[in-house]
């Protein structure tokens, strides 16, 4: 459902991306590991064209993402986006935070964008508080609002960077249930994570990136247990 080939991305003159393909297959979970600076970020953001790769083919449920013809609002809906910071408005309820997309960006009508809200608060466990301020939440259950606001929308993928980093310990499994519960729901996923339990429970396939580039990818079991390249080796090891 994503295919991105031989992406490249520049930042005046460093390379960030050197030639990175990812296939993602529809209901996958592909888990993106490798050392800081080494283009997880925007290889993801490249994703949902919050950067826009220097060359390369990006097509997302069958739309070219960098053709200039493209509608990249309406591209952008197909995608789900949750960052390390969960960016939700301070003034505003769960369920105001979670229906504001689906007013302004679906043009759904205020009952029913309530209700659609509603819905989503519910699935990430938070029926309960839908009408709190963020400030009366947890960071744990503001970035489960985080992933309703992106899921309400109803995406064919969803792109998580670090979704957990900023979270205390404590917080952080409830919105790994979270994750786990949307990939059983047949949610296709990318995950950028240090969260290895969860990636060796949870992921189809990892992808290990250094240096802009894809060094290795396999099912968990292989880049954990018997990796092949060397840096992957030493990168496993220093995490464990
Ligand atoms: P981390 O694990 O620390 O989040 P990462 O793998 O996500 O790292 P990226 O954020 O993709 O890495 O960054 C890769 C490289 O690109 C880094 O050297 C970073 O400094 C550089 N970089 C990223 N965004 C920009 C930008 N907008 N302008 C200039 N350089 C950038
Ligand atoms: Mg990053």
């Amino acid at each position: 459902i994503v295919q991105a080939q031989a992406l490249w991305k520049r930042f005046g003159p460093l390379a960030v991306l050197k030639g990175v393909d990812l296939n993602v297959a529809e209901r996958e979970l592909v888990f993106i590991i490798g050392p800081s600076g080494s283009g997880k970020s925007t290889l993801l953001r490249c994703l949902n064209r919050l950067e826009t790769p220097d060359e390369g083919i990006i097509t997302v449920d069958g739309i070219d993402l960098l053709s200039p013809k493209t509608d990249i609002n309406k591209a952008r809906q197909r995608i789900g986006m949750v960052f390390q910071s969960f960016n939700l408005y301070p003034h505003m309820t769960a369920r105001q935070n979670v229906m504001l997309a689906l007013r302004k960006v679906q043009g759904r009508g205020r009952d029913e964008a309530a209700e659609m809200a509603r819905a989503a608060l519910e699935r990430v466990g938070l029926g309960e508080r839908v009408d709190h301020y963020p400030a009366q939440l947890s960071g744990g259950q503001q970035q489960r609002v985080a992933i309703a606001r992106a899921i309400a929308l109803a995406p064919r993928v969803m792109l998580f960077d670090e979704p957990t980093s900023a979270l205390d310990p404590e917080l952080v499994g409830g919105v790994l249930s979270v994750m786990r519960e949307l990939r059983e729901s047949g949610m296709t996923m990318v995950v950028v994570s240090h969260e290895m339990a969860f990636a060796r429970a949870a992921a189809d396939t990892v992808v290990f990136m250094a240096d802009g580039e894809k060094l290795e990818e396999g099912p968990p079991d292989q880049i954990f247990g018997a990796p092949r390249h060397e840096r992957t080796r030493a990168f496993i090891r220093q995490i464990d």
